[in-house]
């Protein structure tokens, strides 16, 4: 090979500025040796061969050499540089509409070049449109492998990224940390699949490489997934070792006058649900616990209950929702249930500013409130807690990574300074020397499928509502093209004149929050003026918090007939008099969203429906998307046909950034490398805890804190 300069190598002194290049680096997360060796190739480049001119096919990629016979600057229809090429076999045109002066000195008359680009077939026969070029000597060597295509970003050049690349790789430590009798048979050991995958040799099977069925790739994908199961098992072993406050609520307290009180008998699954956290926080280690269980299976009771469990043991309780609807929602509901029972109930969202937010976060502070309701305004950082037992975050995959940091970090240890302590803590006990971190009890209306549960949520005890409180008619859903629209405005009116109510869904204009608003605002003038006498209500992000409150207190009373929204009440909004939902190009919205907004009704005992507008023509995913809906109104059937549409990358998307999901396996190809992993992650940490710890810094550097929940 032809050497070009080499750039300089020493490494610059510290203060000075990182070039574009080596920001960019940064950027993809590409810093140390590790990660470099371990960013691999989307595809490859075959250079070693050359092809004979006279054999190039149109449409063809192909590498040629030959001598430049001419190489002139043509002005007549567009100016350009047009270069002739010729081999022994044939002649090849390159035309080049942009180029420099660069570009002439290598292609000048004479010179011996290499050319790799697509080969069309042109006016004067044979030609490239910009293809890659350099200078080369008579017999320079071809190289032996395939050439790779780094996954990269306009500032950073694949030629400096694969230099980039080749360094680390040679310089990483990739020496084995795990003993070869415990790996899976006949894969090789990881500095020969990375040597490999970097530079594959030009007679393997690309299927083998595209597929990621080569025992390279099963090598990289089962580290990976132990990686993920090491890093789980121990934030699980992690929180054996932390202490919690026992709460032991007091028989005939809080809890039980609170379930006595309620209007309705709590479900088999809820009462099971209720016992087993319950069980868990009155254990002295913190509960990491999901509740997963489908719209209208009733989460907030048992919360409500879990929250008794905690106030009653005298620790506070903090509930945190994702919209400040759905926080209110629960405030309201809270306040009627505990208020009465002596509990004094705080609200902070992000909305409440001020006086009234300072006079809030006082009584936070001083312990009064003994439980706290709101968005994650709950957990900044000036909101601090006397002594705080119990966080629940409902419909937590709502929630940005970032809140879910700031809660871990909120969650951590509570000083329970004297009398700080709770009334029911064991006397005596040496709890003052010890920090007390909450339990957490997260809740979901968006089930986690089975696959998913064992490799992202391995830390995680999930409790899971399998059963619809009594009294529930189905609901029918119905697929219609945008053409029924007037259909749809006619069944509107025959609802409310049998005094039902009705939500009507305006899609999300992606990156456009504005057309949002017009849509939904145009909706709603069209429908108030197509339905008179019919008290029509708008609701949409950009309303200020009172204003939208004050919507949904009117839809909640049945003051309101009609109310038209966008996506803002998708989660969570309980008002059981709505008997039907028209979404309005439901081909734009997501299956599990869908599902959401479609369990805002039939939560009362009428039959209620859901009328999924579209306009065609349907993509193949938006089709089956549509065609779930209409199939099945079951939770985890959706949660499970969605991870087929969608695959786990974008079904998990909310519960961690990207880059700390899996890159390399696949969960549905790769469950029997996962069972592998799953078996053997606690082995090794009870045998061969250092090595363990030393590939879990491989592989997740400092993203391991994203993985846990
Ligand atoms: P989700 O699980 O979607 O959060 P909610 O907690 O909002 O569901 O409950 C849905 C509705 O069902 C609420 O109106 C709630 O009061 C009611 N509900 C909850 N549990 C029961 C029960 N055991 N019997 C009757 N109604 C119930
Ligand atoms: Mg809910």
């Amino acid at each position: 090979m032809p050497r070009t300069p080499a750039p300089p190598t020493a490494a610059p002194p510290p203060a000075a500025p990182l070039s574009a290049p080596a920001r960019a680096l940064r950027k993809l997360g590409l810093v140390r040796d590790i990660d470099l060796a371990l960013h691999l190739p989307m595809r490859y480049e075959d250079e070693t061969r050359l092809a004979p001119i006279a054999t190039l096919r149109d449409g063809a990629t192909a590498q040629v050499q030959g001598t430049v016979r001419e190489c002139r600057v043509e002005t007549r229809a567009r100016r350009q540089l047009v270069v002739h090429l010729a081999d022994e076999s044939g002649e090849l045109v390159l035309r080049f509409l942009h180029f420099y002066p660069s570009h002439r000195k290598t292609l000048a008359e004479g010179q011996l070049v290499r050319v790799r680009g697509e080969v069309r077939g042109g006016f004067l026969g044979r030609e490239m449109v910009h293809p890659e070029f350099r200078a080369v000597v008579p017999g320079a060597p071809l190289p032996q492998a395939l050439t790779p295509v780094y996954p990269s970003t306009a500032q950073l050049p694949q030629a400096y990224l694969r230099k980039a690349v080749a360094t680390a790789l040679a310089r990483a430590p990739l020496e084995e940390l795990l003993p070869p009798e415990l790996l899976p048979a006949g894969l090789p050991t990881l500095r020969e699949a990375l040597q490999f995958l970097h530079h594959p040799s030009p007679s393997v099977p690309l299927a083998t490489l595209e597929d990621r069925s080569h025992p390279a790739w099963q090598r990289l994908k089962f580290d990976e997934l132990l990686a993920q199961q090491l890093s789980q098992a121990q934030s699980l072993a992690a929180r054996a070792h932390l202490a919690a406050p026992a709460l032991h609520p007091r028989a005939g307290g809080l809890a039980t006058q609170l379930r006595a009180a309620l209007p309705f008998t709590l479900t088999a699954a809820q009462q099971r649900v209720v016992a087993e956290i319950g069980a868990d926080i009155a254990r002295p280690q913190p509960m990491h616990r999901l509740l997963q269980g489908d719209v209208g299976s009733g989460k907030t009771v048992v919360a409500a209950l879990a929250a008794a469990a905690a106030i009653d043991s005298g620790w506070q309780c903090a509930l945190m929702a994702p919209t400040e609807i759905l926080a209110e929602q629960h405030f309201r509901k809270l306040v009627g249930w505990l208020q009465p029972l002596g509990v004094t109930v705080a609200w902070l969202t992000g909305a409440r500013k001020g006086r009234a937010r300072d006079a809030m976060v006082a009584q936070v502070g001083s312990g009064q409130a003994m439980l706290v309701v709101g968005t994650h305004a709950v957990i900044q950082h000036d909101v601090v807690f006397a002594r705080l037992g119990l966080a629940i975050v409902d419909e937590q995959h709502r929630f940005g990574v970032a809140q879910r940091l700031a809660l871990r970090a909120k969650l951590g240890p509570q000083s329970p300074v004297g009398a700080k302590l709770g009334p029911q803590s064991p006397v005596g006990a040496k709890l003052d020397e010890q920090a007390l971190e909450p339990h957490l009890l997260m809740m979901s209306a968006t089930p986690i499928p089975r696959t998913l549960a064992m490799s992202y949520f391995a830390d995680l005890a999930v409790s899971t509502l399998d059963e619809l409180p009594p009294g529930r008619t189905p609901i029918v859903t119905k697929v219609f093209a945008e053409g029924r629209r007037e259909a749809v405005i006619a069944r509107i009116r025959d609802e409310v004149a049998q005094g039902r109510q009705v939500y009507w869904v305006c899609p999300l204009v992606e990156e456009s929050e504005h057309l949002d608003l017009q849509n939904a605002t145009a909706t709603h003038a069209e429908l108030g003026a197509a339905l008179p006498g019919t008290v029509v209500g708008l609701l949409h992000g950009r309303m200020a918090g009172a204003e939208k409150a004050a919507v949904m207190a009117q839809f909640s009373a049945g003051t309101m007939q009609l109310l038209v929204a966008t996506t803002v009440i998708e989660v969570g909004v309980d008002v059981p008099g709505a008997s039907l939902m028209v979404v309005e190009h439901a081909e734009r919205f997501g299956l599990a969203q869908l599902h959401q907004l479609r369990g805002r009704v039939g939560r009362g005992e009428r039959a209620s429906v859901c009328v999924l507008l579209y306009s065609g023509p349907l993509s193949a995913t938006g089709k089956a998307r549509l065609k779930a809906m209409a199939e099945t109104n079951d939770g985890f059937e959706i949660a499970r046909r969605d991870l087929e549409i969608r695959g786990p990358g974008e079904f998990m998307g909310a519960r961690q950034s990207g880059d700390a999901l899996l890159r390399f396996a696949d969960l549905a190809a790769d469950d029997a490398l996962l069972q592998r992993a799953r078996a053997l992650a606690p082995r090794l940490l009870a045998d061969e805890s250092q090595a363990a710890q030393a590939h879990v810094l491989r592989w997740l550097g400092g993203k391991a804190e994203f993985l846990k929940a």
